[in-house]
């Protein structure tokens, strides 16, 4: 064993695999997950699936010495569970297949999804010799994706607030080339808003507590406090409380921004717009005008701010926040806006400002891996090594549209999931030399379709209520029972009235969604005379940003007109997204990580048994369990079956069995022990049950 390396398995003697187990179900694997975690052991093989129980603290099993010992590997299975394991067999797979390959890791938040993929690429990286270039760009663009895209959260201090999936290019020689970055699903909300104990994105401390006084001046910001920003001050204002602290991640910032190309006077917009979202949080309106909003003369200064950073007309924004131009006749005219539609506005244009950005940060970081590319190696790509760190399963009390899409994510992976199961089950068959044509399993193709059909499905219902004229959320959730409410996968929400909501049956369990404001949260509507404004910003940035086209909500008269253009909803863009995605994974061969929290409190050396099952049961681990077992779930190899068996008196003796070879004595023994021959399969070394007979067998030698 190398210095440093990890022994075969760290004190926990049992067999690392949960696939190999004789029988399965919750208790078992829990008990497993478990013992294991007692003994330092955090990685646990299911089959195919690596499932990854998040430690709580530094247990140096990354080390290069670690590194070496996957990459030297002469059998993989051989090796202790790990997540370097599950990189190393799909980087050994793309070299002896020639195919592309995904790792798919899910789970809660706070589970250790971004960890476990990081430790990953620093596998795939170690074992690909990486240009300098890519090195830099690649992987110095995680401080960009965190710090624009990951918040504190009450579950978890560095909590991924998108889906993201990275996808690594291989040339014909398996040489590392180049990589590409596509994220999902920004929570937007947060721009706006945090609650109790959690923060926005760590962008906005790392620059009110990493830059200098004079930078802060520049962007017109009044302090360096996030408590005087009304869009933080409702949320924690200290440190995250993870490992980097504010200004290290604005140092890591300034390093990883450079390196994408983001200097001088691109820089410097960019943090104007970062200042300008903080700024326009300050924007108060007059509360004694309810019908036609003001802005408070004491904001007069955020305005003011916030005009410059955004380098809009000085006077243009208050009008813009506060009145809508409206066509009357062939004349426009000037409405005043209510005071709760003026805050609508507000936060409307700052989550957009905010949303566009880092979509562009994302497009930046993939110009400059392409360039990364051309530089180092011009080659067609002729392999990808993907990993997808996405968002797992969601049950809250509350549950909304955003639990929904990601609920739908969740679904179309556990499809993936329980075909790859199933085809490896069916190959396992294969091998023993088991003929098991007429084995199937139950999928969730149908739920699948109930969301996303088109026309009939539940999410088009959604984009049609969007467009119709008097479109309503209880409309949309009538229309869905009424299409779908019979078939079982759709039900009536217990506790509310018939059109607040309705019950989805997901692989997962039931999850009670309520549709209050589905449209307004599909729609995400921007007034359109802000988007112009914008348009005529003399910050470059932000210009562009909101001159590519842009969802702007229609406005009252305008329905005709946006309908024939089509109608695209964030739940479409999703779709399509996810779309796409499935049809990359589809083409690769898949490997699964599945992510576990050890409990809710964030502390090391504590299993709690609620936490785990929760997890059980929302990761559709033991479903696959279940699909790999489908036909004959209890196996045993050949030597183990007679040497339990044979006790049983009236067997035989061993001297009568002792001549035969092992399959023909296990056959003899079934026979006399009067088992039905659909009831089991002999393979070439195991002996493969249907359900329950195995343990009727182990019930009837206690017996005896
Ligand atoms: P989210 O969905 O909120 O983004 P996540 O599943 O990506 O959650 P991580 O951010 O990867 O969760 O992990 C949460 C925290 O748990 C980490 O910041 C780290 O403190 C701890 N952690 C996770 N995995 C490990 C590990 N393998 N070793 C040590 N600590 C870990
Ligand atoms: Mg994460």
């Amino acid at each position: 064993m190398a210095d440093g390396a990890l022994p075969r398995e760290p004190g926990a003697s049992d067999t690392p695999d949960l696939g190999q187990a004789d029988t399965i179900d919750a208790g078992f694997v829990l008990d497993k997950l478990r013992t294991r975690h007692a003994h330092d052991a955090i990685y646990t093989r299911c089959g195919s699936v690596l499932i990854a129980v998040n430690p709580y603290k530094r247990m140096g099993l990354f080390s290069e010495a670690v590194l070496a010992q996957y990459k030297n590997a002469h059998s993989l299975p051989a090796e202790p569970p790990h997540t370097f394991e599950i990189a190393s067999a799909a980087h050994r797979a793309m070299i002896h297949n020639g195919r592309s390959q995904a790792i798919i890791v899910s789970g809660e938040s706070g589970a250790g999804k971004t960890e476990s993929a990081r430790h990953m690429m620093l596998y795939l990286r170690y074992v690909s010799n990486t240009s300098p270039e890519l090195e830099t760009r690649l992987y110095g663009s995680d401080p960009i994706t965190e710090g624009f895209g990951c918040a504190k959260t009450v579950r978890n201090d560095n909590s991924s607030r998108m889906g993201k999936f990275t996808a690594l290019n291989f040339d014909p020689s398996a040489r590392i080339q180049g990589a590409s970055l596509n994220t999902y699903l920004l929570e937007k909300t947060r721009v706006t808003q945090c609650g109790p104990g959690e923060r926005s994105y760590h962008c906005f401390y790392a620059l009110l507590r990493g830059a200098s006084p004079a930078l802060l001046k520049q962007l017109r910001l009044p302090s360096a406090e996030p408590s005087a920003y009304a869009y933080l001050a409702g949320g924690h204002t200290g440190e995250s409380g993870g490992e980097r602290t504010d200004k290290m991640l604005w140092a890591e910032l300034e390093t990883a921004l450079a390196a994408q190309a983001w200097e001088g006077a691109a820089l410097q917009e960019l943090w104007q717009l970062i200042a300008g979202v903080l700024l326009l949080g300050n924007v108060r309106f007059d509360a004694a005008n309810t019908d036609a909003a003001a802005v408070e003369g004491s904001s007069a200064p955020s305005v003011a701010g916030c005009e410059a950073v955004l380098g809009l007309q000085q006077g243009s924004l208050a009008k813009a926040l506060t009145k809508r131009k409206l066509k009357v006749g062939g004349d426009m005219v000037e409405k005043d806006l209510s005071l709760v539609a003026a805050g609508d506005n507000r936060d409307a244009l700052a989550k957009a400002i905010y949303s566009k950005l880092f979509d562009r940060l994302i497009v930046q970081i993939n110009r400059a891996l392409a360039e990364a590319r051309n530089i180092y190696s011009p080659r067609a790509t002729a392999h990808v090594i993907g990993i997808v760190d996405i968002f797992g399963f969601e049950i809250f009390e509350k549950n909304s549209l955003e639990q929904l899409c990601i609920n739908f994510a969740n679904e179309k992976l556990q499809a993936l999931f329980t075909k790859t199961v199933f085809a490896e089950t069916m190959r396992a068959y294969s091998e023993e030399g088991i003929d098991a044509a007429d084995i199937s399993y139950t999928d969730n193709g149908a739920l699948i379709q109930t969301l996303e059909a088109p026309n009939t499905g539940l999410l088009a219902i959604l984009s049609e209520e969007c467009v119709v004229p008097k479109g309503s959320d209880e409309g949309f959730t009538e229309k869905v029972m009424a299409q779908h409410g019979k078939g079982g996968i759709i039900v009536r929400m217990k506790g509310v009235g018939p059109k607040d909501g309705f019950g989805i049956n997901h692989f997962a369990g039931l999850v009670n969604y309520g549709t209050r404001a589905w449209l307004d949260k599909n729609k995400d509507p921007l007034n359109g005379d802000l988007v112009v404004l914008m348009q005529f910003s003399d910050n470059e940035l932000l210009k562009e940003l909101f001159t590519e086209p842009a969802d702007v909500a229609p406005a009252a008269g305008d329905r005709k007109k946006f309908k024939s253009t089509k109608f695209k909803g964030v739940t479409d863009t999703f779709s399509a997204q996810l779309t796409d995605l499935v049809g990359t994974l589809d083409k690769c061969d898949l490997h699964f990580v599945r992510c576990f929290k050890s409990n809710d409190q964030k502390k090391p050396d504590l299993v709690e048994d609620a936490v785990i099952t929760r997890q059980l049961n929302t990761s559709g681990v033991l479903d696959a369990l279940r699909v790999a077992r489908t036909g004959f779930p209890d196996r045993m190899p050949f030597d183990e079956f007679c040497g339990n068996f044979l006790v049983v008196p009236g067997l035989g003796t061993k001297a009568e069995l002792a001549g035969k070879a092992p399959k023909d004595r296990v056959l003899a023994l079934l026979q006399k022990l009067g088992v039905p021959g659909q009831k089991f399969r002999c393979g070439k070394a195991r002996v493969f049950f249907a359900s329950g007979m195995l343990e009727g067998l182990r019930t009837r030698r206690l017996e005896m």
